[in-house]
């Protein structure tokens, strides 16, 4: 039998996991749930504002829908507050019933090749910080390179190839703020070097994105006949999908046609692992690969041969890495906090009361935004299953207690209708120059604007 219950429950993190997850949680029919939505940013929807490149509006659009589940009354967002700096979870769990952590990932994970270190090897989580606009990034870029390599073949790595590989004004009609238009004006790039280890079966675009990268006319895209090869195991994996198999028929498209009159090219070497980043004086000044085959099991065996790639600049684009929050369970292995689909777990493997996690913290930095709707439902069924069994202990019952912690502490929280005035300002910046929005990206003007008018929740 199932006990109703009214419930407060904190999210921590405002990207599409935390807030699909809060959705869930004040739809619940079976317990009244109210959440509060924490976010350390000031304004709320994590990677989508801050990772999905500017030039993918219809992706960003996916806010319009979240501003819908964020308009709903029970829920409300606190942002401008790091969860184990400006509060810790222990006193999170003392005022809320249950902490789902929905953190995300921002940074790049290592890759430790020699020369790694030299200057203008960068990681690619801070490029896509300094042309999204993150204020906790730089705000200029040396884009002096002419050639420049771009290690990995994923769909970040062909965002910031693309980006590279664009001109200035072809981002202008974007949301980028004059900052990173000024520095990309500066961009002397000519030809970008995507570079994978293994083959087109292999290959982690996504089709969509793989085929837009034909859409500027400032891009020739290039792809070697030699690169294109498959084994037993490749011809099984694009079988098996059809996302893999269009990923292919791209690349071969690429590979056989007329190159394109642009005065930029980008070229896909499949088969190429990047062994070394060679430096002269400190700086790059080229990339060492050695040539890879197919094992016959989807693999990549190494042949000896190797190549070297001048280029003046280095984007590695391996993956992102998610970051511990203090006072909760992580496993530095796999850099997600331990879970069983849903719970947090101790470092015996036992859940921990209360404590949930979701999205990209919970499995790791792969998937897309729609991807977390999923996980965060297979969370939240747990949470459900958790208060249905009393096993979710009530402690503070005044929702005004966690605002008079935050005012105690003069921490400048910044709330959902904050997050309207904000984007009022953007979007009065960007109408100004014929564009949808222009992004503010100085952290205090942020929180100016968004508490422009008394802070009410
Ligand atoms: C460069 C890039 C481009 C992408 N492009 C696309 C695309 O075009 N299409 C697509 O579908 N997917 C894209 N993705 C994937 C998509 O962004 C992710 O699937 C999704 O954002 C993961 O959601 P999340 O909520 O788990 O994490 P995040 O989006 O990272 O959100 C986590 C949130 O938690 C907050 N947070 C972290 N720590 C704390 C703390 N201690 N206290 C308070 N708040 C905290 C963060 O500030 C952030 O707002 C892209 C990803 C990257 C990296």
């Amino acid at each position: 039998m199932t006990t109703q219950q009214s419930l407060r429950v904190a999210v921590i993190g405002a990207g599409p996991a935390g807030i699909y997850a809060s959705d869930l949680l004040i739809r619940n029919e079976e317990h009244q749930i109210d959440v509060d939505l924490f976010e350390q940013m000031p304004a709320p929807f994590g990677l989508i504002r801050y990772g999905v490149a500017p030039d993918h509006p219809r992706i960003k659009g996916i806010v319009k829908s979240l501003h819908n589940v964020l308009d709903r009354p029970r829920l409300r967002l606190l942002g401008n507050i790091e969860v184990g700096k400006d509060i810790t979870v222990d006193e999170l769990r003392e005022h809320y019933d249950a902490v789902v952590f929905a953190t995300g990932a921002v940074r790049d994970r290592a890759l430790n090749i020699p020369g790694v270190k030299a200057e203008g090897s960068f990681g690619a989580a801070d490029f896509v910080g300094f042309y999204d606009g993150n204020p906790r990034f730089s705000r200029d870029w040396d884009l002096s390179a002419e050639k420049v390599a771009v290690i990995g073949v994923g769909n970040v790595g062909l965002d910031v190839a693309r980006i590279l590989a664009k001109t200035a004004d072809e981002l202008k009609v974007t949301e980028i703020p004059d900052n990173v238009y000024d520095s990309l004006q500066q961009n002397q790039a000519r030809e970008v070097h995507v570079f994978g280890r293994r083959g087109p079966a292999q290959a982690k675009f996504t089709p969509q994105e793989l085929k837009e990268l034909d859409h500027s006319p400032t891009i020739n895209v290039v792809v070697d006949p030699e690169d294109i090869d498959y084994d037993e195991a490749s011809e099984e994996a694009r079988r098996a999908s059809k996302s893999q198999d269009l990923v292919c028929q791209i690349l071969e498209g690429y590979a056989i046609r007329e190159p394109k009159d642009a005065p930029h090219t980008l070229q896909i070497h499949l088969f190429e692992q990047p062994t070394e980043i060679l430096e002269k004086e400190g700086k790059v000044v080229g990339l060492r690969t050695e040539r890879t085959e197919l094992d016959g099991n989807g693999g990549a065996r190494s042949t000896g041969r190797f190549t070297d790639w001048p280029v003046q600049a280095i984007y590695r684009a391996v993956g992102y890495e998610s970051d511990p929050v203090p006072g909760v369970p992580f496993d530095s292995g796999s850099a997600v906090i331990p879970n069983d689909g849903g719970h947090v777990l101790d470092p015996v493997g036992q859940p921990v009361t209360g404590l949930y996690a979701t999205g990209w913290i919970k499995r790791g930095p792969i998937g897309l935004i729609g991807n977390t709707k999923s996980d965060a439902r297979q969370t939240t069924d747990m949470l459900f299953a958790d208060a249905a069994a009393g096993r979710l202990s009530r402690t503070v019952s005044d929702p005004e207690a966690i605002i008079s912690l935050l005012e105690e502490r003069n921490i400048a929280y910044t709330t959902w209708q904050g997050w309207y005035q904000l984007d009022a300002e953007e979007r009065s910046l960007g109408e100004a120059e014929g564009r949808e929005r222009k992004k503010i990206v100085d952290w205090e003007e942020m929180v100016r604007h968004a508490r422009a008018v008394p802070v009410c929740v």
